[in-house]
């Protein structure tokens, strides 16, 4: 297994704020090795599976665009294999088909980065760029990748709704824009109006649309639905 490179604890805990040189936009570098952990991890599969993308996944989008949908993590033969946040696997099915059918979209979704998929006036990020072992990144796996979700939200400067996905990435994002979390409890089909840098946003909240939560009925297709029905009212 390839291992990474050994850094001061200093330089480890500023890498975030400080790797933007040579991303595109202040994401994270093809080679961000802030969570050590997460770094290993993606080095074990870029031996095992030389083929897939294996590396910390850029948002993906218009940045323009008014709508800001935040997952937890790449999914490890979703994103993590194609390149493509919710990309190649059942959730980013789910997601990807309800997008169109709010418009949030155009062209086809087929499941590989280049399939030629458009997003209209909406982003997807995810709180942590890396995939984690068993889809659960750690509390300062989060922390420490919280400025590229912060730099996202920077550059979208129509920014106006953020849906987010699970309860995670809506503690992920109530950390992010300074609040108290026990002030926004999530729920399904809940919504927060909130104010940061003078700007007035929405947080709509959803349980992820992983396969697990559709296989288990926590999430129908209705209950997605019906927060996109939401969001598109409200944008
Ligand atoms: S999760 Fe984020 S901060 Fe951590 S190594 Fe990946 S890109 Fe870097």
């Amino acid at each position: 297994m390839a291992k990474r490179t050994v850094q001061t604890s200093e330089s480890r805990a500023r890498a975030p704020q400080v790797r933007f040189e040579g991303s595109i936009l202040g994401e994270p570098p093809r080679d961000c090795d802030a969570c050590p952990r997460l770094y290993d991890f993606i080095a074990g599969h870029r031996e095992t599976q030389p083929d897939w993308y294996n590396a910390p996944v850029r948002s993906f989008g218009d940045p323009a665009g008014a709508l800001l949908i935040v997952g937890l993590a790449p999914g490890l033969r979703g994103a993590n294999r194609t390149g493509r946040p919710f990309t190649g696997d059942f959730a980013g099915d789910l997601l990807y088909a309800t997008l169109d059918s709010f418009g949030f979209s155009s062209g086809q979704y087929d499941g590989r980065p280049d399939d030629g998929l458009a997003l209209i006036n909406c982003m997807i990020t995810n709180a942590v760029r890396c995939v984690p072992p068993q889809n659960k990144p750690t509390p300062a796996e989060i922390r420490t990748c919280q400025p590229f979700l912060t730099n996202v939200m920077r550059q979208m400067p129509n920014l106006r709704a953020i849906l987010v996905l699970g309860r995670v990435a809506h503690d992920t994002m109530l950390r992010t824009l300074g609040l108290r979390l026990a002030q926004y409890p999530f729920s399904h089909g809940g919504l927060h109006g909130v104010t940061c840098e003078g700007r007035s946003l929405t947080i709509f909240d959803s349980y992820h649309c992983s396969r697990y939560n559709t296989n288990t009925g926590v999430l129908t297709e209705k209950m997605f639905a019906d927060v996109f029905r939401a969001i598109r009212k409200a944008l």
